[in-house]
């Protein structure tokens, strides 16, 4: 056996779950592919004691840190193929050697699949946000929208005002008389016609051109996209997955065990909630859970 656990994915969750099994002494690779969720955001917020600071610089200090434990080793690339073998695990690499392990731990992440709007992609993570506790403070007292596509972004909308004057983009949602009687409550705008562009020098926005040509100011939008695993590894151990509010997520119990004996999964992958603090804290559970699995059996 290579290692006593392999940890694939290491951003928030996966070096937090490497940092509990390093301090524990076990022997834990970490493969990761650097591509995490907020890449495309300039700065993380709300994460305690880094407010503020680019995604990678959090990642690249955390890592430093983990380092400076001698049981860890990384592999920077992609985690091909996961099955059992025996007692453990094997999994190929991308660069073609396959590793062993008794336990491990996915932190893979999900991937966002955006609205397929001309002009949101590109301000994804700058002027298009899906989290008004990430990335709302610095949108504070702009024109903001929140651009519908199902039901949470109604409950969305009525929190948005907090942060700036608010339009809410239906684009062809049904919404009741009560809804409407709130969002009014909260001074929420609200445009029926659908978004078919997004203008402004990207990554900035300045307005949304709608299907009938008139163009509604605004300067930060919140689209809410759905996702899917960033990996499909869990599904090639047969992890059992379960229906989340925006796609499937992996089933955990307290201490982060999959269905699978052995296998631990952290993070956004696992979670309905996504958010870099919930997705380290996740990855300390998973940590300590496959240790205490590699302890108690
Ligand atoms: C635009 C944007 C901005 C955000 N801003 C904030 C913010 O300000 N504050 C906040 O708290 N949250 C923010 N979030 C949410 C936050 O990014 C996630 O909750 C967090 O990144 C989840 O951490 P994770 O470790 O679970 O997954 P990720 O950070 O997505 O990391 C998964 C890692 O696994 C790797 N990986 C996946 N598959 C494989 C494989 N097969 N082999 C090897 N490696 C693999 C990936 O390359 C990646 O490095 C933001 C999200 C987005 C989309």
């Amino acid at each position: 056996m290579n290692h006593d656990v392999i940890v694939v994915g290491g951003s928030f969750a996966g070096l937090s779950a490497a940092m509990q099994l390093a301090r524990a002494r076990r022997d834990v690779l970490v493969v990761d592919a650097g591509l995490p969720r907020n890449r495309f955001a300039d700065a993380s917020h709300g994460f305690l004691g880094q407010d503020g600071k680019a995604p990678f610089d959090i990642l690249r200090e955390a890592r430093r840190q983990l380092a400076a434990y001698p049981t860890v080793s990384f592999v920077e690339g992609e985690a091909r193929d996961a099955s059992q073998e025996g007692e453990g695990f094997a999994m190929a690499l991308g660069d073609g050697r396959t590793l062993r392990s008794k336990r491990l731990v996915l932190a893979t992440g999900v991937a966002d699949q955006l609205p397929d709007i001309p002009g949101l992609k590109p301000r994804w993570g700058a002027s298009v946000l899906h989290c008004p506790y990430c990335h709302g403070y610095e949108a504070r007292d702009r024109r903001l929208g929140v651009l519908a596509s199902g039901a949470m972004d109604l409950h969305k909308a009525q929190m948005i005002p907090d942060w700036g004057p608010t339009t809410l983009f239906s684009q062809g949602l049904a919404i009741d008389a009560e809804t409407r009687e709130k969002l009014a409550a909260r001074g929420v705008a609200i445009e029926e016609v659908p978004v078919v562009e997004l203008l402004g020098d990207e990554p900035k926005l300045c307005g949304a051109r709608l299907a009938d040509g008139r163009i509604v100011a605004i300067e930060a939008i919140f689209a809410s996209p759905t996702v899917r695993m960033a990996s499909p590894l869990a599904e090639q151990l047969g992890c059992a997955l379960e229906d989340g509010p925006l796609g499937p997520l992996i089933s955990v119990d307290d201490w982060k065990a999959t269905s699978v004996p052995g296998v631990f999964a952290a993070g956004d992958a696992a979670r309905a909630n996504h958010n870099a603090t919930l997705a380290s804290a996740d990855g300390v559970l998973a940590g300590v859970g496959a240790h205490r699995s590699l302890v108690f059996g």
